[in-house]
């Protein structure tokens, strides 16, 4: 990739130096923001200004499920836009009614009622409060290795050190153990009777448990087949509910539409976000059982947002789900998926600073490791809110100079492709991932 020298010895252009002072980076000391400026993204592919071209393996932040340049989403949402480009959450449009009967299709079992937002952050947000009004009680359990939003509820059942400078946050919310077999002491079966032990000393005070079926930003961790069937019992046998965060495991990455369905588990209350709109609009949504929507028909509903429900996001949504529908992307996912998994696998052969492969689907994990014998991780920096090794920093460094954007946190590059990509551009990926695993080698 071109390297690029700037007057201002910042390596900057001016776009980007303009960001630079007057955005906030997120989840940044801002010294440390540096923007690149992208101009055009199709396909699998973004270009920066300087003409550098990426395969983009992770899908952006993993939403990207549907690849970038869908004219067929944009179509939507301008017609949309044209059309009646907001209208209040009193009022609605064709797209947003559609779309409700679409999720209601494609979501598991009877989960039939959705509360739409703007963000995963949101729908985490609406999940928490209906849970609350729905059982009448309070507390939330949630996991340590998990992320499920930025605000101050969906921070607070947030489990990484994301949640930290923000703490202590709304109260009643408390962590568990994860099924996390690699990095855990406790096996991930043992991790599901420990919550059944927290549940029965916490009395009956317990909403719901929260958990990403497959965990995302904090490693892919995929639990053993018998895991979630057994935290449902767990939750249904202390009168709380089962939440699925599928924010990130959502729509098609998984080779299944959600990750729950890989479990064959129907949640009570189901949060999405990122590929529902494929990443084209901005859109969370919050989808529940008849009996809890039943329960707000004589109970208010105390929540909403102006943009709940936008005319043009929810037009994205419904446009979105058609391609993963009749492109047979979910199917695909998993076909693919086999392939990539394989292609993974034969990096961790080669490669002894690969510690665990992990994952399904379009939906994998490489965690590295300083010895593999002893599972020891690369140096965290203690003094990163979100800390990361600078060793998979660098390792995804040396895949971005080889052409391919593959992101990483806490140690685990996270391979979360477009569901469109081919296996010829997953081999160009993997060998720009092979180059940048010499350096933790
Ligand atoms: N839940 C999960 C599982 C996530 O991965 C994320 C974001 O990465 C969120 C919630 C928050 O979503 P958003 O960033 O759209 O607010």
């Amino acid at each position: 990739m071109s390297e690029r020298e700037s007057a201002e010895g910042d390596g900057l252009n001016d776009i980007e130096r303009t960001d630079k002072e007057h955005v906030f980076g997120t989840w940044s000391y801002q010294k440390e923001v540096s923007p690149t400026q992208v101009v055009d993204a199709d396909g699998v592919r973004f270009t920066t200004a300087d003409g550098d071209e990426y395969i983009d393996f992770s899908s952006q932040l993993m939403c990207s499920n549907l690849g970038h340049s869908a004219d067929r989403i944009a179509d939507a949402v301008d017609e949309q836009m044209r059309d009646a480009a907001y209208v209040s959450p009193g009022y609605t449009t064709e797209n947003r009614a559609k779309l409700g009967e679409k999720l209601a299709e494609i979501t598991p079992g009877e989960l039939s009622k959705t509360f739409l937002s703007t963000s995963g952050t949101e729908a985490v947000e609406a999940a928490i409060k209906i849970a609350r009004f729905y059982t009448g009680k309070q507390k939330i359990i949630s996991r340590y290795r998990s992320y499920h939003g930025a605000t101050y509820g969906s921070i607070s059942v947030t489990g990484d050190p994301r949640r930290l400078e923000s703490e202590p946050g709304i109260p009643g919310t408390i962590k568990a153990p994860d099924p996390y077999a690699y990095g855990s002491t406790l096996d991930p079966m043992e991790s599901v009777e420990y919550i059944d032990e927290m549940l029965e000393l916490e009395g009956d005070t317990v909403a719901a448990i929260l958990v990403e079926p497959i965990v995302g930003s904090n490693g892919i961790l995929v639990p053993p087949e018998e895991y979630l069937p057994r935290l449902k019992e767990v939750a249904h046998d202390h009168g709380a509910l089962l939440i699925c965060d599928e924010v990130m495991a959502g729509f098609g990455r998984t080779g299944e539409w959600f990750g729950c369905d890989v479990f064959d588990v129907e949640p009570d209350i189901m949060t999405m976000a990122k590929g529902l709109t494929g990443a084209y609009q901005p859109l969370g949504a919050t989808i529940v059982t008849p009996e809890i929507a039943d329960h707000f028909e004589e109970n208010m509903l105390c929540h909403g947002h102006t943009y709940a429900g936008h005319p043009a996001a929810v037009a994205a949504g419904r446009a979105a789900i058609d391609i993963y529908q009749e492109e047979n992307l979910i199917e695909r996912a998993s076909e693919v998926g086999e392939y990539l998994g394989d292609r993974i696998d034969e990096l961790a052969d080669r490669h002894p600073s690969v510690g665990d492969t992990r994952g399904v689907g379009l939906f994998r994990g490489i965690e590295l490791t300083k010895h593999p014998e002893k599972r020891v991780p690369f140096g965290e920096r203690a003094d990163k809110i979100s800390p990361g090794s600078t060793v998979v920093d660098e390792v995804s460094a040396t895949a971005a100079d080889h052409g391919t954007y593959v992101a990483n946190m806490i140690n685990t590059l996270i391979i979360a492709p477009p569901l469109t990509i081919t296996e010829d551009e997953i081999d160009e990926a993997i060998a720009a991932i092979d180059a940048g695993l010499e350096v933790s080698d």
